[in-house]
């Protein structure tokens, strides 16, 4: 993305002081000393009528957040993000870093990059009235310009706004009192940039109060000594809704400072939240071990997530982030590859039983109501697992008839998938099974001598008709029929005062 005025693109980069800045062929002071929403606001609109993409890399908001981003950004107000965990707040408000200018030139040594035309620390203004032309400038690039601070109830306001430090009033002889000796908190250091913070709710009311009056007023007080300092920053923050909305936590007149509350969401639909995820998370390595991850998979991950954010026993005011099926998916593609390297093959598709090995990347990033409490998180998580199988089995397959299946197995047949088998040794096992083979070709499996896929896609077939209390399955992966023939010997596995044991 490029931003760049005329001036800013002719090897400005030389100026080493205000002379020499002054001096640059069509150097515009004005459109180089604008404020930051200005900036912004100018560099937005160009964007936009140039049809760029906005915020790359940020996906599903093109119709809801950002249309209300921009809104936010070309009236330049400051601005919250509300919303649940996992919904790519951070990497929204990084994002506003592109649309600010390349590099803005400063005041060399200026704790809080003063622009060289109006400097408002009290040293700079000094200096420049001194030293004129010859007060010496660097440029500053945009990553610099963005200050990001998470808040925490311990957070003071000393870190966010400044403190008076002794030891250099010692030093210089000067009064407490004087500016020179201030100590600047991330605020003032985030002056002409962007300030965000995260989690604005904890943060303690005396320092809300704090940017209050900066937002208001541009004053600042520390140790209630009042300083005049018209910061140039763009203030942006986010929180959870529930605790941004609660009686209290937020004061009145900061509320009222921010220009615009926006909502942000999970991916609406599966297909959205797939390209996310797709997009985060780390499956394409370079390693010896190929491992290739059929859609039907993502899609069950995917599902997951959806499956627990619509579940009652899950908190739905934590939220379930975008975070389950990204490490979810990345800990599938290692469940297959330490499979496949420990029966020394070099390339293998991913399959259903690396979805119950990657567990313990989906059962830390749910929050339980106290009724998932009870049964506790793996347990929700294997029924996640089943119930988002069962979903992506039906859409694939909808009315196909599996009677051949089921009927294989209600004829005494079983079949147990081995932990640690070969995958030809897995797709003749499942060959073996009546008519099971014959309907890959809907899981995308176009070459059925493919045994890795082969094998992989029938396994999700069989999965699917487990989920739907079609054929039976042990906790050790063996299948059988649901309506045994031999009832005696079969429901004793389905004995629910069994000892659990964990399985794969
Ligand atoms: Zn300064």
């Amino acid at each position: 993305m490029t931003a760049i005025n005329s001036a800013q693109s002719a090897g400005h980069s030389k100026a080493r002081t205000i002379g020499e800045l002054k001096r640059i062929p069509d150097f515009d002071a004005q459109s180089n000393s604008l404020p930051v929403k200005n900036e912004i606001r100018r560099n937005l609109l160009r964007l936009i009528e140039r049809g760029e993409s906005l915020f790359p890399g940020v996906h599903g908001y093109e119709d809801s957040v950002i249309p209300q981003l921009v809104n936010a950004l070309l009236s330049r107000h400051n601005f919250i993000l509300l919303g649940l965990r996992g919904q790519a707040k951070s990497r929204i408000l990084r994002g506003l870093v592109q649309l600010l200018d390349p590099e803005i030139p400063v005041i060399v040594g200026c704790e809080i990059n003063d622009n060289p035309f109006h400097p408002i620390c009290r040293s700079c203004r000094e200096r420049v009235a001194a030293e004129g032309d010859n007060t010496p400038i660097t440029w500053m690039g945009r990553e610099q310009r963005y200050v990001e601070k998470l808040a925490t109830p311990d957070v003071t306001i000393a870190d966010i706004i400044g403190d008076v430090d002794p030891i250099r009033a010692a030093r210089g002889g000067r009064d407490l009192s004087d500016e020179l000796t201030i100590h600047y908190g991330l605020l003032p250091r985030a002056n002409r940039g962007i300030f965000a913070i995260n989690e604005l709710p904890d943060l303690a009311g005396k320092i809300q109060v704090g940017l209050f009056n900066i937002m208001q007023e541009g004053d600042i007080q520390i140790k209630g000594y009042p300083l005049r300092l018209p910061l140039d920053v763009l203030i942006v923050f986010t929180a959870n809704p529930e605790d941004y909305t609660a009686r209290g936590k937020i004061i009145t007149p900061l509320k009222d400072r921010i220009g615009a509350e926006i909502r942000t969401h999970y991916p609406t639909t599966v297909q959205e939240g797939m390209s996310i995820t797709q997009q985060e998370a780390w499956t394409k390595r370079d390693s010896h071990i190929q491992i290739d991850v059929p859609d039907y998979l993502r899609n069950v991950v995917e599902e997951i997530a959806f499956q627990a954010r619509e579940d009652k026993r899950v908190d739905r005011r934590s939220g379930v982030s975008q975070r389950l099926p990204i490490t979810a998916l990345e800990s599938v593609v290692s469940s297959a590859e330490q499979h496949a390297a420990r029966i020394g093959e070099r390339h293998s598709v991913a399959r259903v039983a690396d979805v119950y090995s990657a567990l313990p990347a989906i059962t830390g990033k749910m929050e339980l109501e106290y009724e998932g409490e009870l049964k506790g998180a793996e347990v929700i998580a294997r029924e996640l697992i089943r119930t988002a199988i069962g979903r992506v089995f039906s859409k694939q397959f909808g009315e196909v008839n599996f009677q051949p299946v089921v009927q294989w197995f209600e004829a005494g047949n079983e079949l147990k998938i081995p932990e640690d088998g070969a995958t030809h040794q897995r797709f003749q096992q499942l060959s073996n099974v009546q008519g099971l083979m014959e309907h890959i070709g809907k899981l995308g499996v176009d070459n059925k001598k493919d045994e890795a896929a082969a094998a992989a896609a029938a396994e999700m077939i069989l999965e699917g008709l487990w989920a739907h209390r079609r054929v039976g399955r042990s906790e050790e992966r063996g299948f059988y029929a649901e309506k045994p023939q031999r009832a005696p010997d079969s429901r004793d596995r389905e004995n629910p005062n069994r000892p659990r044991r964990t399985y794969n």
